[in-house]
């Protein structure tokens, strides 16, 4: 179906509703929703205000208070019919993440399928949630640590995973026996809409079958960034997660130090991967195509820089630029499409500035334009670029959200990890080779110095099964997999007498 025969505004319509979401929290408000992929309005919100906001806060501070003495297991199975029901909305959810943000169908489904697999990772997690024993020093005693939820976990998300995030964030948050309360990114609110409204469904079943459920245990803010300084200053909201620009991390950071609350920044990353000698160009070629383009640049994780040995260039680049001048871009939603359109005119103007600072620079730019779709004159369709640059210049070192590769051509393999690790952010990074020194380099210490270090994968499109996070101005915080649960819990050490003297730790005598 041709893009101008699509009829977005009915579409959302239909699947909010089929997914339960009542008209008047879509319609007549003031938020502005428009669909990516061809600029015409989908949604316009009721907006919460401030007072809202920390009535929210109320609600679910007294949720948590019910919530933290329901045992651990039965929590998980909150969280197991709220995966039930994901896999049941599946269809529609992917499409209507597609259609508010512009991702292709399988990047759309391949968004509520992460939800669905950390849904799976923290109903097993509700089972285990595991302190230590620990040796002591004093005769018939035990020292033991017990791991306890927080409170109210503020979740501050961005556009471009409009639910996914929340869903990592909060599957854990709730095993772990806190309420969230959940701030979307206003360019997406409708798809948070829908989740609530299947979160709710799952509620409606566990409280059917005899589960306590308070209400309050998981409200959701629409409206602008004031809502999240709400979350922010909040003294009742020990724990903010909040992914976006390094820009908001730097303005969220400080308020929650300041005021002793914990913070899980997810923050900007400009992702890179080194191409060497050996590496299998078939692999890298596609690699870096799917980590370069995909989601139009717009991951967290997208491929930004490519350091390609000088003996392997000449061997690789012409390729890659032939794939750029050739992979479709349009209509994401539909078959074929690779590369949807940007999320709106200031990632456009973004991007066209990076290039031109790019070409006084030196730069050679394969790529970047607009392209003009068929009815969609007001949405933003660019060919991905491709620039080879003489250096790795300011402009390199700057995220710039969207699908922009910087290629560099590199000799010495100690140089480029240097130059790898030389900008602000430390996200997501990889490396190309068949050679075992240059990959358990790259993977040690002397390495790359982000949280994600992969080998003979793009930088993107990491499992729920890992902890996700990154360094540096990326904001040091991990979610998802392996321990992330930690940092939605606090330990508290416990030494437990159970003799009939009272020996003292290293070997204080105090007799009364
Ligand atoms: P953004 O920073 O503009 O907004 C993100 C969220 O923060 C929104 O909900 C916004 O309302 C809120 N916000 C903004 N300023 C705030 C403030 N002062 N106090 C409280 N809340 C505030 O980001 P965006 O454009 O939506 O997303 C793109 C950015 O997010 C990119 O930089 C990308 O790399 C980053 N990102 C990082 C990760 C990660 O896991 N590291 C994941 C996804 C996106």
């Amino acid at each position: 179906m041709t893009l101008a025969a699509l009829d977005l505004p009915h579409e959302v319509h239909s699947l909010l509703t089929a997914l339960g979401v009542a008209e008047d929290r879509f319609t007549g408000g003031t938020l502005v929703v428009r669909s990516p992929i061809d600029g015409r309005e989908i949604g316009r919100l009721p907006e919460d205000d401030v007072d809202a906001a920390k009535a929210a806060i109320a609600r679910a501070q007294a949720a948590f208070l019910v919530w933290r003495s329901v045992p651990a297991p039965k929590r998980g199975e909150l969280v197991r019919l709220f995966g039930e029901e994901l896999r049941a909305a599946k269809p529609m959810l992917g499409r209507l993440v597609s259609i508010e943000v512009g991702k292709i169908v399988s990047e759309g489904l391949g968004e509520v399928q992460e939800m669905i697999d950390v849904c799976d990772f923290a109903v097993g997690l509700s089972r285990q949630l595991y302190g230590l024993t620990i040796a002591t020093e004093r005769p018939d005693h035990r020292m033991m640590e017990t791991w306890h939820p927080l409170g109210v976990v503020g979740i501050i998300s961005a556009f471009n995973f409009p639910v996914a995030v929340w869903a990592w964030n909060s599957a854990l948050a709730l095993v772990c026996g806190n309420a969230t309360v959940w701030k979307p990114s206003e360019k997406t609110p409708l798809t948070a809409l829908a989740t609530r409204a299947i979160f709710d469904k799952a509620v409606a079943r566990y409280v059917a079958d005899g589960g306590t459920a308070p209400a309050g245990l998981a409200p959701l803010l629409i409206g602008g960034r004031e809502l999240g300084e709400v979350l922010v200053d909040h003294p009742k909201v020990p724990l903010v997660s909040a992914t976006g620009s390094t820009a908001m991390g730097r303005k969220v950071g400080p308020k929650l130090a300041g005021r002793f609350a914990r913070a899980i920044l997810e923050l900007g990353g400009n992702n890179a991967a080194i191409v060497t000698p050996s590496a299998d160009l078939d692999l890298t070629l596609r690699g870096v195509a799917f980590a370069a383009m995909g989601t139009a640049g717009q991951r967290c994780t997208t491929l930004r820089r490519l350091f390609v040995h000088a003996s392997v260039y000449d061997a690789l680049v012409p390729r890659l630029k032939k794939a750029y001048g050739s992979v479709r871009v349009g209509n994401p939603l539909e078959t074929g499409t690779l590369v949807g359109p940007l999320i709106d005119g200031g990632a456009h103007a973004a991007m066209q500035k990076a290039l031109d600072e790019a070409r006084a620079a030196g730069g050679t730019v394969t790529g970047g334009e607009r392209v003009a779709i068929d009815g969609a004159a007001e949405a933003f369709y660019v060919r991905p670029a491709l620039v080879e640059m003489p250096a790795q210049t300011a402009t390199v070192e700057r995220e710039t959200f969207a699908p922009i590769l910087w290629v560099i051509k590199y000799d010495d393999f100690d140089a480029v990890l240097e130059l790898h690790n030389a900008v602000p952010q430390g996200l997501s990074s990889s490396i190309f080779t068949n050679d075992l020194r240059e990959m358990e380099t790259f993977l040690s210490v002397r390495g790359s110095d982000c949280g994600i270090a992969n080998v003979n994968i793009g930088p993107s499109g990491a499992e729920i099964g890992g902890a996700f996070g990154g360094e540096k101005e990326t904001g040091g915080g991990r979610e998802s997999g392996s321990d992330a649960w930690k940092a939605y819990m606090r330990r508290a050490t416990n030494t437990i007498n159970y003799g009939r003297s009272l020996p003292l730790a290293q070997g204080v005598v105090f007799e009364v």
